[in-house]
């Protein structure tokens, strides 16, 4: 096989306890956690494979959630979500996606996937540029358990392997500037092909959508950013001297301003970076 057309997915395999992965699974059953929203008509923009190993692209990461429980089908649950480097061996995401969303099903997740740059669409397709790692650090914050909401941030953190690529940055904006700047999400959907194009299994659509902060609280930022389900836990971002710079962490979809008209995410204060920069989890 000619190298060239190999793909550059980077496959991590993270196996938290050591609990070893007992079957595989059908991507209709591993569905998005978040029940994120377009805000219609869906102006999020597709993100296509020309694209996806250039930054800040190759800084995302598609994430495939496990969990113990068996679904309605005797399936075993998982679902998806989106991440971001931090550093090149750390991943911020959503901390509710790793717990199974079902009604009654409590589960937490203790085996992640981690796709990152071009996502292999279908099986066969060779992996060169792979990251292999056995083990990983779960970070969910204490905080969390009392107030999802607001504490709805989580870290991966690699303990093996690392991406060879530039990460995001953390940065604890000001309201004024909040409320002033253009916020771009990117993030992964699962379910969405661009153009009315045919849904394709295993297929990870990306997307970045732009728009702006309807209201704010110390925790939370609303926006009218369209997203959409599996998008949980993607960087929620403003450009600041030509850099881009994570300003809150995509959690939540329409309704959870009980008003059905904003998507919300939670901010990085600078407490959150206190409390990444405190566990190694990140660098400034
Ligand atoms: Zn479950």
């Amino acid at each position: 096989m000619s190298r060239k057309f190999r793909t550059l997915a980077i496959v991590i395999t993270i196996i938290f306890m050591a609990t070893m992965l007992s079957a595989s699974i059908s991507a209709y059953e591993i569905m998005p956690s978040s029940k994120d929203s377009i805000i219609p008509p869906d102006e999020r923009v597709y993100i296509d494979d020309s694209s996806r190993n250039e930054y800040p692209y190759i800084s995302l990461a598609y994430l495939t959630f496990w969990y113990d429980c068996v679904d309605e089908n005797g399936n075993q649950c998982g679902s998806r979500g989106t991440g971001f480097f931090i550093t090149d061996k750390s991943i911020l995401t959503a901390a509710h996606n790793f717990s199974c969303a079902k009604a009654n099903h409590k589960d937490t997740s203790k085996v992640v996937r981690i796709d990152i740059g071009i996502v292999a669409k279908v099986s066969g397709y060779t992996q060169t540029y792979t990251v292999t790692s056995s083990t990983a650090n779960m970070y969910i914050p204490a905080a969390y358990s009392a107030d999802k909401k607001n504490y709805d941030y989580a870290c991966i953190h690699l303990t093996a392997g690392s991406l060879a690529a530039p990460v995001l940055t953390l940065y604890n904006a000001p309201e004024s500037e909040l409320e002033a700047s253009n916020l771009i999400c990117m993030g992964y959907d699962p379910l969405t092909p661009p153009n009315n194009e045919p849904f394709v299994k295993q297929n990870p659509y990306l997307y970045k959508g732009v728009g702006k902060s309807t209201r704010l609280n110390e925790h939370i930022i609303y926006y009218n950013i369209d997203t959409d389900r599996g998008q949980s836990g993607s960087p929620v971002m403003i450009m600041k001297d030509g850099k881009y710079q994570v300003v809150a962490i995509h959690t939540s979809g329409t309704g959870e301003d009980n008003k059905g008209e904003s998507n919300s995410g939670v901010r990085i204060t600078q407490a959150v970076i206190n409390d990444l920069l405190m566990r190694g989890f990140y660098q400034q």
